[in-house]
């Protein structure tokens, strides 16, 4: 097992996996830009190196310099948390060649999901069910014309490179087809530098469901279960729960299935996410997410188990310590995710923390890195918390979360927790009657935006 790791992130996610290591008599080695020398994960770890200034690329995203603080301080092996360079093989090959263990994916793994085209035709190979579509890239408007008519409009058009919902676009008939098309194409060059796109049919009521898989990297692979993260604001996750409330126990254990076998096959290593739009019984691939994933807590809820635990077990070549017959669900765990932002439009909210309280008591986690007096940078995502709750059912973990959000306290800022103590006033969102499109239309609804 490592003596020491680094974490190569920031924030909530960095004392997560802090807090993970600590439990197993592993140093921590924090890595921060100048804007967060009084961060929590910085006084959290038992050391720290400051790796450059605010702007990401110059700090958390700087290969060179996080190598460098691995070197300095002796760490044996980097944790990327989510986001930053999570999902980077280049990185992954780099902290390799430098005897540095990545705890996460191969570089090989990570390559081929990041690109949508080679992983869709990947999973597609290993059995799982996709969501019909071009085969592979379209290489120009009179392709992209063709396939909107052969597979009937709306068709979305997706950046082969895209993440974080940028990169797509929906054409709901032909004549929308040209400007769908260019913009996806530049939008996928201006962001992630590829322009190649390729034609997916817009399923138009779905619920957004994903399976957690878990490989040794030999061959063993499990599965825990769904999320379900339907409740999104420009296709960003705000409000995920587990199991989903609309997927059968026969229906998981199927799916659930053909994702473990998919990802046995490859023997994939570490935690990983198989994304999936959920229509009419029927379950079509999007995409798969390499790293841990934010609302992955929703899952350990449920499960009972320690997901980043498991990743540094593995990565340090020692077995699960679990299988899948141990793996049972108990009860029913929902996750929101606290931005410092201003409603109703959502614009980031940076600021200082005047007061601070966490909720607790029965089934509440609060995930977050603020304290009292902290200043919430400008520079970085607005993710500040993440509060999640359990229950033996799914009412009683919804109310636990309407208790939950009234204890807590986040003062100085504005935040996005209003809109959790509105959303649950829904009888949609009570009932758990909600597809993708759901939370668009209400905030239109609802908030003037
Ligand atoms: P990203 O990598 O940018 O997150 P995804 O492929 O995961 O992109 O898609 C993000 C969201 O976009 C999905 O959760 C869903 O809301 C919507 N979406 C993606 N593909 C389709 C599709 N074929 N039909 C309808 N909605 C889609």
């Amino acid at each position: 097992m490592f003596d020491k790791i680094l974490i190569a992130n920031r924030g909530e996610i960095a004392l997560r996996v802090i807090r993970a290591a600590r439990e197993m008599g592993i140093k921590t080695v924090a890595v921060h830009s100048t804007a967060d020398s009084d961060a929590m994960h910085v006084r959290m770890a038992d050391e720290s190196v400051c790796i450059g200034p605010p702007p990401s690329p110059q700090s958390y995203l700087s290969v060179p310099a996080i190598i460098s603080a691995c070197e300095i301080t002796g760490a044996q092996a980097i944790h990327p948390g989510y986001g930053f360079l999570s999902e980077n093989a280049e990185f992954v090959q780099i902290v390799e060649d430098h005897g540095i263990t990545f705890i996460g994916p191969t570089a090989e793994h990570i390559r081929v999901m990041g690109d949508k085209i080679t992983a869709k035709d990947t999973m597609k190979a290993l059995g799982v069910p996709c969501v019909p579509g071009s085969d592979g890239g379209v290489p120009d408007l009179a392709a992209a014309k063709k396939i909107g008519e052969e597979f009937g409009y709306p068709v979305i058009i997706k950046a082969t490179a895209g993440g974080g919902g940028r990169g797509m676009k929906v054409a709901m008939n032909a004549n929308e087809m040209e400007s769908a098309f260019m913009t996806a194409r530049a939008e996928g060059k201006a962001a992630f530098g590829n322009d190649e796109v390729y034609i997916e049919k817009y399923l138009t009521t779905p619920r957004h469901i994903e399976i957690q898989v878990f490989g040794d990297g030999k061959g063993k692979a499990v599965h825990l279960g769904e999320r379900d993260c339907s409740l999104q604001r420009r296709h960003q996750k705000v409000f995920e729960e587990a199991p989903g409330p609309s997927i059968t126990p026969e229906e998981r254990a199927k799916i659930g299935k053909v994702c473990a076998d998919a990802v046995a096959k490859i023997n994939y290593i570490g935690a990983g996410t198989i994304e999936f739009l959920y229509e009419n019984g029927e379950f079509y691939f999007i995409e798969m997410n390499t790293r841990l994933q934010v609302e992955h807590p929703v899952t350990e809820a449920i499960f009972g188990v320690d997901l980043v635990r498991e990743q540094i077990l593995v990565a340090a070549g020692e077995p699960m310590s679990f299988g899948q017959d141990d793996l049972e669900i108990n009860g029913h765990a929902i996750e929101v995710r606290i931005n410092a932002e201003k409603l109703p439009n959502f614009s980031p909210c940076p600021g200082k923390i005047t007061a601070y309280h966490a909720p607790g008591g029965l089934g509440v986690r609060m995930d977050s890195a603020l304290y009292d007096g902290y200043s919430i940078p400008p520079y970085y995502d607005s993710l500040i918390g993440k509060l999640i709750v359990q229950g033996r059912d799914r009412a009683e973990a919804l109310a636990r979360l309407e208790r939950a959000l009234g204890e807590l306290i986040v003062d100085g800022i504005d935040t996005t927790v209003p809109l959790f103590h509105a959303l649950l006033q829904e009888p949609d969102l009570r009932s758990g009657n909600y597809n993708i499109h759901w939370l668009e239309r209400w905030l239109a609804e609802n908030m003037e935006q």
